[in-house]
């Protein structure tokens, strides 16, 4: 199979409430779409490295990262490596990371850093190979989280099947539409990732129905279910589709992936989901 598109497709995972399946996404999302031999890049753009980690990059293999690119101008080429996954790549994150808001408060470019970095990326033909980019976004609506908005060419939201799970949602929305006015006219949403989903337990169905009926077809089809598999993968520094290829979890990432695929550049219009906070 090969891609349809032109450069590649530039996505942020965000939201910034904490904990509600960004990282696995970029992880596994990021590993179903290299098996279907889309060459894909995952930046870290978290402090916590946790996908860095989770795709078998522990601290000390770490090299240059997405610090020394955002505060030190080294060129992206330079921080990418292998992961443990064919077609995969990843530009790595270390602690040093949560410093960079600090370092860069004087700069007049802190927000476009990363896509100044990216744009000399496909300049350099570097590996002008990928097909997809997912930026893994800290828990925070911080000058990071701008970074990768302004960066991307959309953004997916992974929202938890809980109660509050649309809680914070009109002020993530809120950020998109100031990054569109000020930073990236062409930001869009992507889609909406409903992530946990527990089948036993009736309030998840609930949720799920209430995102669809206020966010409609911004929402993906596939949910993401709760999955042991996808929470142990990490600890053995793999994405779940390396270690169980045939888990729930894995499978509901293929199928976010081909949707993933399919959408394309072609989302939502972002006025659609910003009507949204308004209702
Ligand atoms: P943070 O905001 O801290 O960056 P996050 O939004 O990136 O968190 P994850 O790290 O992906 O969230 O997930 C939080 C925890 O939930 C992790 O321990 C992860 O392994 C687990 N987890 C994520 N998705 C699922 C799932 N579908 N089923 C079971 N566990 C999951
Ligand atoms: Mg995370």
């Amino acid at each position: 199979m090969t891609a349809q598109l032109p450069g590649p497709v530039i996505i942020a995972i965000a939201n910034q409430k904490g904990g509600v399946g960004k990282t696995t996404t970029a992880i596994n999302l990021g590993a179903a779409l290299a098996e279907i031999d889309q060459q894909v890049l995952v930046i870290d753009l978290d402090p916590q490295g946790n996908a860095s980690t989770g795709l078998g990059l522990p601290p000390d293999m770490r090299g240059r990262t997405t610090y020394d690119v955002l505060t030190d101008g080294v060129p992206l080429g330079e921080a990418l490596q292998e992961s443990c996954v064919r077609n995969l790549w990843v530009a790595p994150s270390t602690v040093d990371l949560s410093g960079a808001d600090v370092e860069l408060v004087d700069d007049p470019e802190r927000a476009q850093r990363l896509s100044i970095a990216l744009d000399s990326l496909v300049d350099a033909g570097t590996p002008g190979r990928f097909d997809f980019i997912l930026i893994d976004c800290p828990p925070s609506l911080n000058l990071l989280t701008l970074n990768a908005m302004t960066a991307a060419h959309a953004v997916i939201v992974p929202l938890q099947c809980e109660f509050f799970a649309l809680e914070g949602l009109s002020q993530l929305l809120n950020t998109v539409k100031l990054v569109q006015q000020r930073l990236n006219t062409d930001l869009k949403i992507h889609g909406i990732a409903l992530t946990m989903f527990d089948q036993r337990n009736n309030l998840s169905g609930q949720v799920a129905d209430d995102v669809r009926e206020t966010l409609g077809d911004l929402v993906y089809r596939t949910v993401i279910p709760r999955n042991v598999r996808l929470s142990e993968a990490p600890s053995h520094a793999m994405p779940a589709l390396l270690y169980d290829s045939a888990c729930a979890g894995s499978q509901a990432y293929r199928n976010l992936a081909r949707e993933v695929f399919d959408r394309g550049f072609l989302p939502n219009p972002a006025e659609r989901a910003l009507d949204v906070t308004q209702a």
